[in-house]
């Protein structure tokens, strides 16, 4: 009656989740496991008749009973005091710990080793089934990698600091500690080592201080005007060394079927080989998810994750595993720490975190610097979006940093004291109130309770006693700081979402902790404010550095001067200039700071909320705090959700021309007003007689010989003979035509031209248009082959009948959607998917801004103002007016009026120069559901519709990157084209579009313009149609890494240099 492997794996699971849930007892487990392990035929017959799928329940009560008939049994071994075995370290250790501790229980031994054996079995037979070719069964092999993670957390979790089995801890640390301790302090007299322990935990307490004051520097950090994505990147870096003084993080990340790593230390992002990755996998199979590993390098457990992140040039390493939120990506995250100095208590976050359970708080740590990572590098973001985020993680930092203090009290108090720990109450209790009666107890109350027993304490002792009530002090002081520092979160956070208020908070000595947001230009120049948050990283900044307007430096100094003698909170109005005010803090008579408040409009409403603030009443527990605050801070964020909403985008805008990465490239060409007005200076500056003659020959740049109007004549006639016929029979629907319902779509590997006119009727009837509005098959089929004719007459290698269907199918894709058929009439559909396909018609090839320059004939005709769109929607309503190619015939006036319309609205919509404007209304729409539902609003469906068609307009660039690349590449070679022309015409070439034919410039180029523009576009359409363009996302982000990774393999070695630098 031999169990199989199945058997016991979900044995093993069983009873874990038995000992996690405390219906059993470490010590009953390992009776369990023990009587497992020597065949108990009992156990055994249990286990093979309850085994299976589903059965888990049954085995659980059969395992119950059977402990319940060993009772006794149990009650003895109990006394034993045996724990939870440390199975892969006993084996590795055995001959060592027997020489350490020789009074270890003998029988823990050969369980420990039996144990081993089996899990060694175990673990092979995993190594054996778990790769790719694997012969198991998901169910098995899911339950075998529940069981390795077991394994994991047993080998894991009992690592104490410093990498110690507590089991050899628990008999050695005693001695250990105290030989070091009396190394240190071989003379010193016992006051001394009183005085030494009371300044030790002092130290800590301030230490563990300094966490969120490290946290608010951070912040600031991120308050510049300067958003690059080299900025973000050194406020991780710092925000990691302030949290856990860590030095450097690598992560591996799991996405489209694909391995990638990040390392922290080149800031790149690098594919992993296929073989590689099937190696992570496997490694990774064995790590436990949230639980935060130490990296052993002697025992190169995962060689292949070590290798790729070069833990050996790293002085310790720890890892864990998680799923981003975000997307479901996988992620293994590391640590790396370069030097040994284990003094910084921040460490012992890491340390301690499974133990404690505040693994989760890490791990969000983790999640949010992969976050910011992967979402900075693909797409343009304002600082103000990471600041909430920030100002969590600081508080959670802060409520877990009191087990440091718990375990720092502990440390030191064993240099004179036996302490013992204890983590969940025990259920015992007679043991507990026998103990209790012995000790000392120092408590931490909180989700996890920690108590420490201090044995040998005696209270009636003088010098006991003293050194208690200063343990007793600090913590009471710690967590009362805990609470303020809840209280300011609470604070500051209103302030992060005001709009048009800006805060500056200093603490008592006037320094400066807290600044709302970057402050504007126009601030900065009103009241003379000068501030360089980078010099946060080297020294305190005062309110004299800030202020350079010495009305507000005396106006600060005489109302502190007042405060010292009425010692109450006081809130300023400044009633010669009311645009700032100041805000006087006093706690308990004590002077704890001002803050200084910029701002328009928003007087009345601070006012009442600093007067609602009880900063003086401190007297709940911290759980309580939270929970206050929480309620408070949700109120604030109802009232103000929207406004904030719509700062961030105006925020964003403004910063973004600004911005040194934006002004020199390509994407500052759709940021037009202003450059455009320069680069029309700098022409009509210094303009030789030579250039003008040419300038008088761009006049007739744009005119082909055939435009020659003759007013009434047909279009379709005029054309004929040069006209491909499109034969109207042939427009039929295929079964192969599914195709064009899905996001996929790839327009490129069509060649026949009927085809393509086919398509264009087949998205029309798939719709049901073609009956619902009788359109004319014949008209359309004269309609399609003008088109196509107008389209391609200057063979554009972008800007053609191809690119024109393309809009229009993925148009129709977007337009499918639930949400979209929802807001959507039929009528508009149709209008919008007509608008795809005739948006570029007769395009040139050139930008507008060319035309402009070039003093073309359609920069003429409509006065600079979107020269081409203004063409492309009126070359299709001229075509339209021909009877011969007006399929919409069947349209009543009103309807035809409508198209025309919808049709003019959404081409308008296509030139990038509206492009912010467009995506700001449309956000701050959406973002307003809750006073105007969408669709209540008289812009929304043309919001709508205008988003879909210029949001479709860059489809080649949202598809897999192989084909986005070939439409990158197209629009390149126009742009190419139009900076050699604009030399040739000597009208100012366009900087941007300088060396597009040189790969890492057009990389760098291709990135910047998908992460600013197209990128926002897909995302904010996705979050309005519920994620239906996830797949455009995904392609878009693999897309702009995937140029990255281009820039960077074929920058020239000379700028690589340089870059160094
Ligand atoms: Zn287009």
């Amino acid at each position: 009656m031999d169990p199989q492997l199945s058997h016991y794996t979900q044995f093993f699971i069983v009873v874990t989740n038995l000992c996690k849930t405390n219906q059993i007892t470490p010590e009953q487990k390992s009776l369990l496991k023990s009587n497992l392990t020597s065949k108990d035929e009992k156990i055994c017959r249990m286990l093979i008749q309850n085994s299976g799928p589903g059965k888990e329940i049954q085995l659980r009560e059969a395992l119950l009973d059977y402990l319940a008939a060993q009772n006794k049994q149990i009650q003895r071994r109990r006394s034993h005091k045996s724990k939870t075995v440390h199975f892969m370290k006993d084996v590795a250790e055995q001959e060592t710990q027997q020489e350490i501790v020789p009074q270890q229980e003998s029988s823990a031994q050969p369980l420990a080793s039996a144990a081993a054996v089996m899990i060694e079995q175990l673990v092979g037979v995993l190594h054996k089934h778990i790769d790719k070719h694997s012969l198991l069964v998901s169910e098995d092999k899911e339950k075998l990698i529940q069981l390795c993670n077991l394994i994991q957390k047993l080998t894991s979790e009992q690592v104490d600091l410093d990498g110690v089995s507590p089991f050899r801890a628990r008999y050695s640390s005693e001695n250990s500690k105290l030989a070091e301790i009396s190394e240190k302090d071989l003379d010193s007299s016992d006051e001394d080592v009183y005085e030494k322990m009371v300044k030790g935990i002092d130290h800590i307490y301030k230490e563990l201080k300094s966490i969120f004051t490290g946290n608010l520097h951070t912040h600031l950090l991120l308050m510049q005007e300067d958003i690059s994505y080299e900025n973000l990147y050194q406020v991780l870096k710092f925000l990691l060394k302030t949290l856990v003084d860590a030095d450097e993080f690598t992560f591996f990340i799991h996405r489209d079927k694909e391995w990638e790593v990040y390392s922290s230390s080149n800031d790149s992002i690098k594919d992993v080989t296929p073989e590689e990755a099937q190696r992570v996998t496997d490694e990774l199979a064995y790590i436990r998810p949230f639980c935060i590993h130490r990296i052993d390098p002697k025992q190169r457990q995962y060689p292949q994750i070590e290798e790729t992140c070069k833990t050996n040039t790293f002085s310790q390493t720890s890892i864990v595993k998680f799923q981003l939120q975000l997307k479901n990506y996988e992620v293994l995250f590391c640590l790396h720490w370069t030097d040994k100095d284990k003094k910084n208590i921040k460490r012992k976050f890491i340390n301690y975190a499974n133990m404690y359970g505040f693994n989760k708080d890490v791990t969000h740590l983790a999640q949010f610097l992969v976050e910011t990572i992967i979402t900075a590098k693909v797409q343009f973001f304002n600082p103000l979006r990471f600041s909430d985020q920030v100002q969590d993680i600081g508080i959670s930092f802060m409520r877990i940093s009191r087990f440091l203090l718990v375990e720092g009290i502990k440390k030191v108090l064993s240099i004179k004291f036996e302490v013992e720990k204890e983590q969940t109450f025990s259920t015992d209790e007679n043991i507990k109130r026998q103990k209790e009666s012995q000790c000392v107890k120092i408590e931490l109350k909180d989700q996890n309770p920690v108590t420490l027993r201090i044995k040998d304490m005696d209270l009636k002792n003088e010098q006991d006693l003293h050194l208690y009530s200063a343990i007793i002090q600090i913590q009471e002081k710690y967590d009362g700081y805990v609470k303020l520092c809840y209280e300011k979160s609470a604070f500051y956070k209103y302030f992060l979402r005001t709009t048009d208020s800006l805060l500056f908070d200093f603490n008592k000595q006037g320094e400066l902790i807290f600044l709302s947001r970057p402050i504007s230009k126009s601030l900065k120049e009103r009241f003379n404010i000068n501030f360089d948050p980078k010099a946060i990283l080297y020294n305190k900044i005062s309110y004299q550095d800030i202020f350079a307007q010495n009305s507000i430096i005396s106006n600060i100094e005489v109302n502190i001067q007042n405060i010292h003698e009425n010692r109450r909170n006081q809130y300023l109005s400044n009633l010669e200039n009311p645009q700032f005010e100041i805000f006087l803090k006093v706690v308990d008579n004590d002077f704890k700071g001002f803050t200084v408040i910029f701002h328009e409009n928003e007087a009345r409403r601070l006012k009442q909320y600093f007067m609602a603030l009880k900063i003086d009443n401190m007297t709940n527990d911290v759980q309580k705090e939270a929970e206050a605050n929480k309620s408070l801070e949700e109120d604030i964020q109802k009232q103000i959700l929207i406004q904030y909403n719509k700062h961030q985008t105006f925020k964003f805008l403004n910063q973004l021309d600004e911005t040194q990465d934006v002004a020199n490239s390509m994407i500052a060409l759709f940021i037009p007003e202003n450059e455009l007005q320069q680069i029309r200076h700098r022409k009509t500056d210094g303009r030789s007689p030579e250039q003008q003659s040419k300038d008088l020959q761009n006049d007739q740049w744009v005119a082909p010989p055939q435009k020659k109007k003759k007013i009434g004549s047909s279009v379709y006639i005029k054309y004929q003979q040069q006209l491909e016929t499109v034969d109207a029979n042939l427009f039929k629907v295929n079964d192969s035509d599914s195709q064009l319902d899905l996001f996929e779509f790839n327009i490129l590997v069509l060649d026949s031209s009927q085809e393509k006119h086919r398509l264009v009727y087949s998205i029309l009837e798939r719709n049901g248009f073609i009956s619902q509005y009788k359109l004319n098959k014949q008209c359309l089929a004269q309609f399609l082959s003008v088109l196509q004719k107008k389209y391609n007459k200057r063979n554009n290698s972008f800007h053609n009948y191809d690119h024109g269907i393309a809009v229009m199918q993925s148009a129709h894709y977007m337009l499918q959607c639930g949400k979209a058929k929802q807001q959507i009439d039929d009528f508009r559909r149709m209008s919008t998917i007509i608008s795809g396909l005739c948006h570029d018609v007769s395009h040139t090839g050139r930008t507008n801004i060319f035309m402009i320059n070039s003093r073309s004939k359609l920069a003429t005709r409509y006065h600079d103002s979107s020269p081409l769109e203004q063409h492309h929607a009126a070359t299709t309503i001229f075509m339209l007016k021909d009877p011969s190619l007006n399929f919409l015939n069947s349209l009543s006036k009103e309807q035809s009026q409508q198209f025309r319309r919808i049709l003019i609205d959404n081409i308008l919509y296509t030139d990038i120069k509206v492009h912010f404007t467009l995506l700001k209304d449309f956000e701050s729409r959406i973002k307003d559901e809750v006073t105007k539902p969408f669709g209540t609003g008289d812009d929304d469906l043309k919001l709508l519709t205008g988003m879909i068609i210029h949001t479709a307009d860059f489809n080649g660039g949202a598809k897999v990157f192989e084909i986005s690349r070939i439409w990158s590449e197209r629009v390149n070679k126009e742009f190419s084209a139009q900076y050699d022309e604009e030399g040739r015409l000597g009208i100012p070439q366009t900087p941007f579009l300088k060396d597009l034919d040189k790969l890492h410039i057009m990389a760098k180029s291709e990135m910047g313009f998908f992460k600013v523009i197209v990128r926002p576009l897909w995302f904010t359409l996705n979050t309005f149609f519920d994620g239906y363009l996830q797949q455009s996302i995904t392609n878009l982000d693999n897309t702009i890494i995937s140029w990255e990774k281009i820039y960077h393999a074929n920058l020239p070695k000379e700028e690589k240099q340089q870059q160094q630098l």
